[in-house]
């Protein structure tokens, strides 16, 4: 964080400080909410969770360094007290960020939020130091601590911002005032939520209703290819940017095929020059995030040829999201467990189908291990049946599902498509998966392991690759 005073921080966030005996002396070090990650000069932030309050830390902390503690009674150790912790902490960053030399660039989105900005940090930070979301924090406890992570020397502040409801967005980024935001898609995470697409759309689009005026350089980037983000132009007066593989947009991809290890490969047009990109992560949904961190990059000065080698030797900052490995019996394990929803699930099956053209001549074969993909509400049977019917079409050799019934949904889908019968297999969990696979893999093999996080399909991944 830029140095402040412990006076400067209680008159910021209104808090009254107790216990504090020199009010000059500054928080130097990072505001952290884990008392693990006190390092000396910090400012401990003390929330009350369901298991653990962060006030009982207080002395543990100041002994290892903490300048004080951001609480919301008083500990006995230095603290700046206030009623609400979370909003205090907003609107230190909400001072902070104004006071920084930093361009910042929000994003959000339903799907590919933290790949895209771990793209983005990649590109960037060849140009000057970048702060970015470690993870995923994209919450309004995550992306203040985030920001106050930035120091003078950051020039670029990338932020994921996630949107559970109608006015989150509009929260966050009053919190952080992007100059540049950018839409990535509309799709049906959390639609049980929502309650529909159009509101999912609402909730996203006041990223752009947050910007600067073009005048004031505000960038919106917009996805072309959905219509509900390119709608979205209406929404805002910033600049508007369009990125995606529909020929209007301003920043696109042109002749993108698949490598035949499932990598994509495109080139990449920019309104000041072309250049050509070969990525090292796997799935063609990534070609969708590169042109987004592209745009992002080409606004903020950065030419095709240099944004083309950041995206082709950038790796993935984040686990479990297609996560390749060979065991060295020649089994590849792809552990995409993250998460999932309808279309990264086909951009899954997609890379695994292009991996297997490579495997077959080798004697490999493809298995899709599935599990469901969760928050889909009344489309859940429709999306679950198109899967597995879309791993019929692909070519994939076996697929297992994993699970209760919409596991019992894809395994219909593949059967009504291709009459799949031994071809498809229908676990209860991940154990019988495992056992399952240990028994049947053989070298050549490609597995995809992918359901949404609450399916926990990282431990067949982790087992598998365990055994290899
Ligand atoms: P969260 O809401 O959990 O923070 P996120 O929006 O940050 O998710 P990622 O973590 O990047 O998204 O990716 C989540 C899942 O979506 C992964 O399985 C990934 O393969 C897939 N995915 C990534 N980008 C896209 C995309 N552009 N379209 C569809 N799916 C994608
Ligand atoms: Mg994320």
């Amino acid at each position: 964080m830029i140095a402040l005073s412990l006076a400067e921080i209680a008159a910021v966030v209104g808090g009254q400080t107790h216990d504090i005996p020199d009010p000059s002396v500054e928080v130097t070090g990072p505001v952290v909410r884990d008392s693990r990650e006190v390092a000396p000069g910090s400012l401990f932030v003390a929330f009350v969770g369901e298991r653990v309050d962060g006030h009982d830390y207080a002395a543990a902390v100041v002994e290892a360094g903490a300048a004080a503690v951001l609480a919301s009674r008083p500990v006995g150790v230095p603290a700046i007290v206030v009623d609400d912790v979370q909003t205090a902490l907003g609107a230190l960053a909400r001072h902070v960020v104004h006071r920084l030399g930093a361009t910042l660039v929000a994003l959000t989105g339903s799907a590919g939020k933290t790949s895209t900005k771990d793209l983005i940090a990649q590109v960037l930070r060849r140009k000057a130091p970048t702060v970015f979301t470690p993870g995923s924090l994209n919450n309004e406890i995550g992306l203040p601590l985030t920001a106050l992570s930035a120091t003078a020397e950051t020039r670029f502040l990338v932020l994921e911002m996630g949107a559970r409801g109608i006015g989150h967005i509009r929260y966050l980024a009053d919190l952080t005032p992007p100059k540049i935001g950018l839409v990535l898609n509309v799709g049906t995470a959390h639609i049980g939520e929502f309650g529909g697409r159009e509101q999912i759309a609402q909730a996203k689009g006041e990223l752009v209703e947050s910007l600067p005026p073009a005048a004031d350089g505000g960038v919106a980037i917009l996805n072309a290819d959905d219509p509900l983000v390119r709608a979205m132009a209406s929404r805002t007066t910033a600049k508007t940017v369009f990125f995606g593989e529909s020929g209007e947009a301003d920043v696109r991809a042109e002749n993108v095929r698949l490598t035949d290890t499932g990598q994509p490969a495109f080139r990449l047009h920019t309104p000041s020059g072309c250049s050509d990109v070969t990525m090292r992560l796997y799935g063609e949904h990534h070609v969708s995030n590169a042109l987004a961190a592209a745009a992002v990059a080409h606004e903020l000065g950065m030419s095709a040829e240099e944004i083309a080698t950041a995206l082709s030797e950038a790796g993935s900052l984040s686990r479990w999201r297609m996560e390749v490995t060979e065991r060295p019996d020649g089994v590849t394990i792809v552990n995409d467990a993250y998460n999932a929803n309808p279309e990264s699930m086909r951009a899954a099956l997609r890379a695994l189908a292009a991996m297997g053209e490579a495997s077959r001549a080798k004697g490999g074969r493809t298995w899709a291990v599935l599990g469901k993909m969760a928050e889909l509400g009344d489309e859940a049977l429709a999306e679950h049946d198109a899967v597995g019917r879309l791993a019929v079409r692909l070519n994939v050799g076996k697929l297992v599902a994993v699970g209760g019934r919409e596991a019992a949904w894809l395994q219909l889908g593949a059967y009504n498509e291709g009459s799949w019968g031994e071809e498809s297999v229908h676990v209860s969990d991940a154990q019988a998966a495992v056992d399952l696979l240990r028994s049947e893999l053989r070298p050549g093999d490609v597995v995809l392991v992918k359901a949404s996080r609450s399916v926990g399909l990282e431990t067949v991944a982790q087992a598998l690759l365990a055994t290899g």
